[in-house]
């Protein structure tokens, strides 16, 4: 059996609903590179999530709403979108205990936000109000469809994965600042946005600003993104008996 992926999961609050999910496409990808996801939903209570991630070789950080900026000690500008307390207690709290436990992560998206936020770090909060000459993030085009390029720094393990540059699907209208203690920044679009960010000193921490979720069926290379992080995630859960072979 291949290591046990903990899904965070996202909060829909839509249309008077409360419920917790977790993409297709993201399960999809931690599948095919041979993880076994879990869900992990809000629980209230951190204790229960930190027991919980206890059993797991990895830990992803899904896209989704805004960070609340005063996780970083912001107050919020017009521009902000939707926040979620519950979802920021959620995955900002996972996000800290992989980076204390060195558990493998990958952010996707607000998940990459998320892994920066956790780690100290700020964000822009309305790329469009906020950065002048920025390019588009937020792309009309379909899903799948690569619309910016960014370059990766070679000698980052974002680097090793995918080259010194490539072109990316874009889904966002926040983006790192100032990278957190530890995250460096390892890719950039033309405008200067950041698009990846990790942590050196960790087996496997890392984020990206695009959707490479969307983009496996389409760009193989995009699926080196999950397999090293199942890979990573199998090494740290080595040694440790697992319900079956
Ligand atoms: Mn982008």
């Amino acid at each position: 059996m291949g290591p046990i992926i903990a899904m965070i999961c996202g909060h829909d609050t839509s249309n008077q609903r409360d419920r917790y999910y977790v993409n297709n496409a993201e399960i999809r990808a931690v599948t095919a590179a041979g993880g076994v996801p879990i869900l992990l939903p809000y629980m209230n209570d951190e204790k229960k999530l930190a027991a919980a991630l206890d059993f797991v070789g990895g830990v992803l950080l899904p896209g989704g709403v805004d960070v609340d900026p005063h996780l970083y000690g912001e107050e919020p500008i017009r521009g902000l979108g939707r926040i979620d307390p519950d979802w920021d207690a959620l995955d900002v709290t996972a996000a800290k205990i992989a980076l204390e436990r060195d558990i493998p992560v990958l952010g996707l998206c607000r998940g990459m936000q998320v892994l920066n936020v956790a780690a100290g770090g700020t964000l822009w909060q309305d790329i469009p109000g906020q950065v002048t000459e920025a390019l588009q993030h937020a792309q009309k085009a379909p899903r799948w469809a690569a619309t910016h390029g960014i370059t990766i720094e070679e000698d980052s393990l974002l680097g090793e994965l995918l080259g010194s540059s490539m072109r990316v699907n874009s889904y966002h209208h926040q983006a790192v600042k100032d990278a957190g203690d530890g995250m460096r920044v390892t890719a950039k679009a033309m405008d200067g946005i950041v698009e990846a960010v990790e942590a050196p000193d960790r087996r496997f921490a890392l984020g990206v600003q695009w959707h490479p979720e969307l983009m496996v069926d389409t760009d193989a290379v995009q699926r080196k993104l999950f397999e090293r992080f199942v890979e990573a995630a199998a090494a740290t859960r080595k040694g440790i008996a697992t319900a079956s072979a």
